[in-house]
């Protein structure tokens, strides 16, 4: 058998600078530069608030009125990375699961999939209120007890739900909101700050550019496994 066995291999993809080439939530908050919210990123940064918080109070320094500028300019800003359709295309194949896990909202994130075969039932992300005076961002996928980042939409939580006896879990990511499921996932594809995290915390990962440097590293992979199970 192949090194995961019998194993059911499963994807958890990051959104914002993985699949999006940036962070959709960053270009939104550098383009309309709301006052306030770069205080807001140095407190995210310097942990004095959790993830959740300021994400929360960023999209709060908006009129909900401005939701169309908003999502006119998230949508046609960004730029999927190379490689996306193969990969999933890939992944049907082989019956591995792709799941988008993001810490980024519902109005970027399901307009800027839909064009890709993925179930939205596979696609975890924060959500947004528009009916009050200012956007509100809604948190349905919390962390559990396990988890006490305050991510706001918890990717650990999500992949604790797969276990590592019947499924070789694989995170895409690039930054430190990926690092918490890096430790937890069985392989890691990484690149930009998660990269760095990775090395200096000496968690093993293959370093991506595009999507077809993930979709060959898994291929080779799962050759080599069948090579093995085969006895060929
Ligand atoms: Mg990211
Ligand atoms: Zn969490």
């Amino acid at each position: 058998m192949t090194i995961t066995g019998h194993k059911q291999q499963v994807i958890f993809c990051d959104f914002d600078g993985t699949i999006t080439e940036n962070d959709n939530i960053v270009a939104i908050m550098k383009h309309f530069d709301p006052p306030g919210w770069s205080d807001i990123v140095q407190r995210i940064l310097d942990r004095s608030i959790s993830i959740r918080e300021g994400v929360g109070s960023m999209f709060n320094l908006f009129p909900a009125s401005r939701k169309e500028e908003i999502v006119h300019y998230a949508i046609n800003n960004a730029v999927i990375r190379k490689g996306l359709p193969e990969l999933l295309d890939y992944c049907r194949q082989h019956n591995i699961t792709f799941y988008v896990t993001s810490g980024g909202i519902d109005f970027f994130v399901y307009p800027l999939l839909a064009p890709y075969p993925i179930d939205p039932s596979l696609i975890y992300c924060n959500g947004s209120n528009f009916s009050g005076d200012n956007i509100r961002i809604e948190w349905p996928h919390p962390c559990d007890e396990h988890c006490q980042v305050d991510c706001g939409m918890c990717k650990t939580t999500i992949i604790r739900r797969f276990p590592a006896d019947q499924y070789e879990r694989i995170l895409i990511g690039d930054s430190i909101t990926d690092f918490e499921g890096a430790k937890l996932a069985d392989l890691v594809f990484a690149r930009s700050h998660l990269e760095d995290k990775c090395k200096e915390l000496g968690i093993p990962f293959i370093p991506y550019t595009t999507f077809d440097d993930v979709t060959n590293n898994l291929k080779s992979r799962n050759l080599e496994g069948k090579d093995e199970s085969t006895g060929v």
